[in-house]
């Protein structure tokens, strides 16, 4: 008899869900960014987006991360987020995690996992922004 309740539950999430997307490609920066994003998906986790923002504090990257078919589950992955120049010589390099870790299971909806690091400077125009899925825990990293 809980059938009708689980149902309209269900709905709701995907019109939240279904809200929330057109909320992020109406606020996505124009195309006329002066940086390139590479999205480098691992592990059974995959880089759904990245957003670059400069903020008073620094330089803010941050997005969303999903499940691919082949995740664990496993606590043991993180992001490593860097900045080349366009020469390609390496700015800057920060690991982080992605919260929730592991990404959440939902029957019923796509779900996922966010991520933002600020880095202390803007990087230069023409400079790659890299956001890569590292198979390791954080602490096993050396960046
Ligand atoms: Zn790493």
């Amino acid at each position: 008899m809980n059938t009708s309740n689980n149902l309209k539950s269900y709905l709701a999430v995907v019109i939240i869900a279904t809200a929330s997307t057109v909320t992020g490609c109406a606020s996505a920066p124009p195309t006329s960014s002066p940086y390139r994003a590479e999205r480098h998906s691992a592990g059974g986790v995959r880089i759904e987006s990245i957003r670059l923002a400069p903020t008073s504090k620094g330089f803010q990257v941050s997005g969303s991360v999903g499940r691919m078919v082949g995740y664990d589950n496993s606590p043991r992955r993180h992001l490593d987020v860097e900045t080349l120049a366009p020469d390609g010589s390496v700015l800057a390099r920060v690991a982080t995690t992605f919260n929730p870790n592991p990404i959440r299971r939902s029957r019923f909806s796509r779900t996922s996992s966010s991520y933002a690091v600020t880095l202390p400077e803007a990087p230069p125009t023409g400079s790659v922004i890299r956001v890569s899925v590292h198979a390791a825990s954080r602490s096993d990293c050396q960046h």
